[in-house]
C-alpha cells in the first residue's frame, strides 16, 4: 500500500485556521478577494490580545510614549512629502499574453527551451473565413435580419473584389462596407466579436498593408514535458490579442534557458520590462470623481504621527526623547499577495515613532555620545562583547542615534520572546548599505522563521519580515516641515543652557557638523543649492538658541504578520492517551497564555447533572472578569479537551463529583486543572484558581 503523502505543514494550518475559526477568507460566498482576510471567533480574540499587549508595553507602561489614533484617509499633501505619492511602488512585470503582474523581485528562476518568435503575418485569406463565421455566428445569436444583411454585403464583397491576401489596394477600397460590419460587430454581446471588429477599424485606419503584419516580437518558454505546440500556440494567442487574426509565425530560433526571471511563472510567456506600480488604493473625497478630489487609504500608519508631531508635542507634558505610538490599518495594492496572510492589501500596523535629539545635541548636553558599542557592549551590527556594566537596558542621557536604535531591537525582540516567539525563530537582519532607504541610516529586519521563507545553502529558514526598526534621521519631519510649511522643530531648555557653557571650539564643530547634515538632506531632496545652504545655516544657528529637528527611530510590525508567526509557531502535532488510554494524535496550538484566545475552558464533567452544571456556571463567573473563559458541556470530556487543545486554549477547569464533595469532605470544591501542552492534571481548590490561573497567564 502507498505510504499516505505528507501534506506540507502551512497547507495543515491554513486548514485548521480554517476549520476552527481562526482566519476565512474574505468574501468566500462569492469567490473571495485576493489580499484580503477575515478573523474568526478565534482569529479576533488572538488579535485583540497581540494588540493589547503591544499597546501595553509600547505605551502604557512606560512614561515616554503617549498613543495616537488617526484617521485612514488623510491630506493627499501628506503623501506627497513622505514620498509615497511620486516613490511608493514596487518594480512590476507584466505577462504580455495574460496580463498577470509579478513583482520583479519575486519572479523564481526557471529553466528549459526559449521559442522566440521575431513577428507574425496576419492570413488574409483565412481572416477573411472568420469573418464570414463570426457574422454567422452572430446571425444565431441575435438581431438576425440585420447580421443576414451584413453577411450578404460581405459576401457580395468577397466575390467581388477578391479580398485576400496580397490585394491590399482592394480591401483598402471597401472601407466604407468594412466600417459597417466592424460596427455591427462591435454591437455583438462576444469578446471576440468584438475584438475582430477593432481590427477591422485598425486595418481601416492604418491601411491594409501596414496593419496586416507586425514585427512585436515574443518569447515563450518550454518547460521540460511541454510540446513546442504549445509554445506556439501561445505566441498566436499574444498576437491574436494584439489584433493580429490567424497569425502566420515567424519563428526566430531556439535558446536553452537556465535559472532565468525573465518568464512569467505559469504562462511561460517572457515579461514586460520592470516598470513602477504605485502600491496606494486611490479614491475620491466628495461626490466629484476630479483629480483635486483624489485621496489615498494610509499604505502606513507613521505619516499620522510625524503630522501630528506638533499637536501631540503640544497638548502632552513630552520631552525629547519621546514616543507616539498608534496601532491601525494600512493599505497597500500589493502585486502579488501571496503566502496566506503574509502579504495582505489590507493590514494593521503597531507602530512607534521615538523621538531623539540628533547627536550633536546630545553632545552639547552631555559632553559625549555614547555608541551603541559603549551602551551595550556589542557593535551596532550584530556581533557580541561584553555589556556595559551598570547600564545594559536603561536609556542614558548620552545615547546617540546608534544606542537608541539597538535599545529598540533588543526591546521589539524582548516582547516577541515575551509572547511565546523564542530568539532562536527570530533573525536579526541588519540591511546592507545599498539595501537602506536614502533617509534611512541603520535598518534592522525582524525576522520570522516561516515554514515558507527559503532556506539558506545549509539548509536552515532564513525567515521572513515580521517587523522593520528603522533609523530614520530628522527626514520625515523637515519634509513635513518643507511641505506643510509649519514649523517641525523643539525648543530645549536644556540645550539652551548647555550651549552657553561650551567653549568655542566645541560650539563651531558641532554647528559645522549639524550644518553639513542638514545641507546634505536639503539638497539631496532638490532644495537649490544656495537655498539650501542658507537654510541648513538658519538650522545650525538656532541651535544656540536650544532650537532643533527631532530625529526618529521606528520600529514597524504588522499584526498580521505577527499572528501569523504565532499561529505557524504554536502548531503542533503529537500523541497522547484517549478516555480509554489509547494513543491517540492530537493537534495542539502551544500558544503562550498571554496571547491564547482563550484562556480557560470550564467544563462540567457531565451535563445532566445539575448540581455539576451549577458548580461549572459559578466558577464560570469567578473568572469571566478576569479573562477570557469558554464553557462546554457537549460531548465527552476527551472530546472537549482536544477542542480546547486545536483552540490553544492553555488551561481547562473540570468540575466533577469530587468538587461536590461525593467522595469526601477534604476534596469538596477543588477541581481538576488540567494543562494543555502536556495533559497534566492537578487537583486544585476553587478558592485558588483565580490566582493561580492569573500568575500563570502572566
Ligand atoms: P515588505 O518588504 O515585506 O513588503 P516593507 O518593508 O514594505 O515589507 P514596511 O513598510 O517596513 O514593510 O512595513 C512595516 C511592517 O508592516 C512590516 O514589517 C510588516 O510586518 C507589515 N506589512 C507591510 N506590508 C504588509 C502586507 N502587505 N501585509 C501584511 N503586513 C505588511
Amino acid at each position: 500500500m502507498a505510504e499516505p503523502k505528507e501534506i506540507p505543514l502551512m497547507e495543515k494550518i491554513v486548514s485548521l485556521c480554517k476549520r476552527r475559526g481562526f482566519i476565512f477568507q474574505s468574501s468566500e460566498i462569492y469567490g473571495g478577494i485576493n489580499g484580503f482576510w477575515d478573523y474568526g471567533p478565534l482569529g479576533a480574540e488572538l488579535k485583540r490580545n497581540v494588540k493589547e499587549l503591544w499597546w501595553n508595553t509600547m505605551s502604557r507602561q512606560r512614561d515616554d510614549v503617549v498613543g495616537l489614533e488617526a484617521t485612514i484617509i488623510m491630506s493627499p499633501q501628506i503623501w506627497k512629502a513622505s514620498g509615497h505619492v511620486d516613490t511608493f511602488a514596487d518594480m512590476m512585470r507584466e505577462c504580455p499574453l495574460t496580463k498577470k503582474r509579478v513583482r520583479a523581485d519575486q519572479v523564481e528562476p526557471q529553466g528549459g527551451t526559449a521559442y522566440c518568435f521575431s513577428g507574425a503575418e496576419m492570413q488574409i485569406d483565412e481572416f477573411m473565413d472568420l469573418l464570414s463565421e463570426e457574422i454567422l455566428e452572430a446571425v444565431k445569436k441575435g438581431d438576425a435580419e440585420e447580421a443576414k444583411r451584413k453577411h450578404e454585403l460581405f459576401k457580395s464583397l468577397r466575390e467581388k473584389e477578391k479580398l485576400e491576401s496580397g490585394r491590399f489596394d482592394e480591401l483598402d477600397q471597401q472601407s466604407q462596407s468594412f466600417k459597417e460590419i466592424a460596427k455591427f460587430l462591435s454591437q455583438v454581446e462576444s469578446p471576440r466579436a468584438q475584438a475582430i471588429a477593432s481590427q477591422l477599424y485598425q486595418a481601416i485606419k492604418e491601411g491594409w498593408r501596414k496593419h496586416y503584419r507586425t514585427n512585436e516580437p515574443v518569447a515563450v518558454l518550454l518547460r521540460s514535458g511541454e510540446h513546442p505546440e504549445s509554445a506556439r500556440k501561445k505566441a498566436r494567442q499574444f498576437y491574436e490579442a494584439l489584433g493580429y487574426f490567424v497569425p502566420k509565425l515567424e519563428e526566430d530560433r531556439t535558446e536553452p534557458i537556465q535559472d532565468s526571471t525573465d518568464f512569467h511563472p505559469e504562462s511561460g510567456v517572457k515579461l514586460s520590462p520592470a516598470r513602477p506600480f504605485n502600491l496606494m488604493f486611490k479614491t475620491y473625497v466628495g461626490p466629484v470623481e476630479s483629480e483635486d478630489n483624489v485621496a489615498y487609504l494610509r499604505p502606513e500608519t507613521a505619516q499620522a504621527i510625524f503630522a501630528q508631531f506638533k499637536n501631540v508635542l503640544d497638548s502632552s507634558r513630552v520631552k525629547v526623547p519621546f514616543g507616539i505610538a498608534q496601532i491601525g490599518k494600512a493599505f497597500r495594492n500589493e502585486v502579488t499577495p501571496r503566502n496566506y496572510t503574509f502579504r495582505s492589501r489590507e493590514f494593521e500596523q503597531m507602530e512607534l515613532e521615538f523621538f531623539i535629539k540628533p547627536d550633536e545635541v546630545v553632545e552639547a548636553i552631555a559632553g559625549h555620545v555614547a555608541t551603541a558599542a559603549e551602551a551595550f557592549g556589542v557593535p551596532p551590527s550584530g556581533g557580541s562583547g561584553p555589556a556595559k556594566a551598570g547600564t545594559p537596558n536603561e536609556p542614558q542621557p548620552d545615547w546617540g542615534w546608534q544606542a537608541w536604535h539597538k535599545y529598540w531591537v533588543e526591546e521589539r525582540i524582548k516582547f516577541y520572546e515575551g509572547i511565546g516567539l523564542p530568539r532562536t525563530t527570530l533573525v536579526e537582519y541588519w540591511q546592507k548599505p545599498e539595501e537602506l532607504a536614502h533617509y534611512a541610516r541603520a535598518t534592522v529586519d525582524i525576522l520570522f522563521k516561516f515554514p515558507f521563507s527559503k532556506r539558506d545553502e545549509k539548509g536552515e529558514l532564513m525567515g521572513e519580515e515580521l517587523e522593520g526598526v528603522a533609523a530614520r534621521s530628522d527626514f520625515d519631519l523637515s519634509q513635513h516641515e518643507r511641505f506643510s510649511g509649519k514649523p517641525m522643530g523643539v525648543f530645549d531648555e536644556e540645550l539652551r543652557a548647555a550651549w552657553g557653557e561650551l567653549d568655542d571650539a566645541k560650539k563651531s564643530g558641532l554647528s559645522k557638523r549639524y550644518y553639513d547634515a542638514r545641507l546634505k538632506y536639503l539638497t539631496k531632496t532638490g532644495v537649490e543649492q544656495a537655498k539650501a545652504e542658507k537654510e541648513a545655516k538658519e538650522d545650525a544657528d538656532g541651535l544656540a538658541k536650544g532650537q532643533y529637528i527631532p530625529h526618529v527611530i521606528e520600529p514597524s510590525a504588522g499584526v498580521e504578520r505577527l499572528i501569523l508567526a504565532l499561529l505557524c509557531n504554536a502548531y503542533y502535532e503529537d500523541t497522547m492517551p484517549d478516555e480509554k488510554g489509547k494513543p491517540e494524535t492530537r493537534v495542539v496550538m502551544k500558544f503562550h497564555p498571554r496571547v491564547a484566545p482563550i484562556k480557560v475552558g470550564v467544563l462540567p464533567l457531565l451535563k445532566n447533572k445539575p448540581d455539576l452544571v451549577k458548580k461549572a456556571l459559578e466558577v464560570r463567573d469567578l473568572l469571566r472578569p478576569h479573562m477570557n473563559v469558554f464553557y462546554d458541556d457537549a460531548g465527552a470530556i476527551g472530546r472537549r479537551y482536544r477542542r480546547q487543545d486545536e483552540a490553544g486554549t492553555p488551561f481547562c477547569v473540570t468540575i466533577d463529583f469530587d468538587t461536590l464533595g461525593e467522595k469526601g469532605p477534604e476534596l469538596k470544591d477543588t477541581v481538576t486543572l488540567r494543562h494543555r501542552d502536556d495533559g497534566r492534571q492537578d487537583r486544585v481548590r476553587i478558592a485558588d484558581l483565580l490566582s493561580l490561573l492569573n500568575e500563570r497567564i502572566g
